[in-house]
C-alpha cells in the first residue's frame, strides 16, 4: 500500500479528537511529501539534527513534534522548528526550553514525558516524580512554554495486558495532574501514546495523539 493509503487506513480508525503524528524519522523528504500531499500536517522527528535539516525543506504549515530524548546542547538547534516538544523529561530541560524560546521570541508547546515502561533506557519522569514536581510548582509560571499534557511509551513486549496497564497508568496520572495541578490551564489536554504496534490499545485508554511511523512509511533503514 502507498503512504497515502496507509494514512487513510489509520485515520479512518481514529475516533474523533484523536490526532495522528506521522513519525518520519529516518525517512527521506520525498516520502514525507507523499504524506503531506495526502493531507498529513503533524510530523514527528526524534533527532535534533535531522529535524533541523528536514524542516526547512518542507512546507511551513507543518507542525513538527520533537519526540526523542533531547540533549540540552541541542535545544537551540530545534527551537526554530519544533511547535511541540513531546519529550520533556526533567525540570532543567523544561527551564532551558523556556529560556531558549524566549531568546528567539517564540512560544513552544511541550508534553511531559512519563516513564512507565520496564526498560531503564527509556527516559521520563516516574509517576511519583511528576506528581511531586508538579506539587512543588516547578511546572508553573513559564513565560514561553505551554504544557499541553503528557507523553509516554509502553514497554516493548508482546504482552498486551502489560501495555494496557501502562497506558492506563499514564491516563490516570494525566487526570490527577489535570485536576490537581493544571486546573487553570485549559491547554492541558493531550495524552500522547501509542506507536505502530500498540496504538489501538493506547486509543482505548485515552490517547489523544498517536505517534505512528512504520505503519505509515514502512520499515526504517538504520
Ligand atoms: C520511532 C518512534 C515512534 C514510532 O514508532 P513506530 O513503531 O515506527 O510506529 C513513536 N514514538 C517515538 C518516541 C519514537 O521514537
Amino acid at each position: 500500500m502507498s503512504v497515502a493509503q496507509n494514512l487513510q487506513h489509520i485515520i479512518a480508525q481514529l475516533p474523533e479528537g484523536v490526532n495522528l503524528v506521522a513519525v518520519s524519522k529516518f525517512h527521506p523528504i520525498e516520502k514525507i511529501m507523499e504524506a503531506y500531499k495526502a493531507g498529513q500536517r503533524i510530523f514527528g522527528e526524534n533527532r535534533a539534527q535531522e529535524l533541523a535539516t528536514k524542516a526547512p525543506q518542507m512546507p511551513t504549515d507543518i507542525e513538527w513534534h520533537f519526540i526523542g530524548h533531547l540533549q540540552k546542547n541541542k535545544v537551540r538547534m530545534i527551537m526554530p522548528w519544533a511547535s511541540t516538544i513531546q519529550s520533556i523529561d526533567s525540570v532543567e530541560l523544561l527551564q532551558l526550553v523556556n529560556k531558549e524560546a524566549a531568546r528567539i521570541n517564540r512560544h513552544v508547546n511541550v508534553l511531559l514525558q512519563l516513564h512507565v515502561a520496564k526498560e531503564q533506557t527509556k527516559s521520563g519522569f516516574t509517576v511519583e516524580e511528576i506528581l511531586n514536581t508538579a506539587n512543588e510548582g516547578a511546572f508553573d509560571n513559564l513565560s514561553n512554554v505551554t504544557i499541553c499534557g503528557v507523553m509516554a511509551m509502553a514497554t516493548f513486549t508482546d504482552d498486551m495486558t502489560q501495555v494496557a496497564s501502562e497506558f492506563e497508568l499514564v491516563h490516570n496520572t494525566f487526570l490527577t495532574l489535570r485536576d490537581k495541578n493544571f486546573a487553570s490551564n485549559t491547554e492541558f489536554k493531550q495524552i500522547s501514546m501509542g506507536m505502530s504496534d500498540d496504538w489501538p490499545i493506547a486509543v482505548k485508554h485515552g490517547a489523544t495523539l498517536v505517534r505512528i511511523g512504520t505503519d505509515i512509511f514502512g520499515a526504517r533503514e538504520y
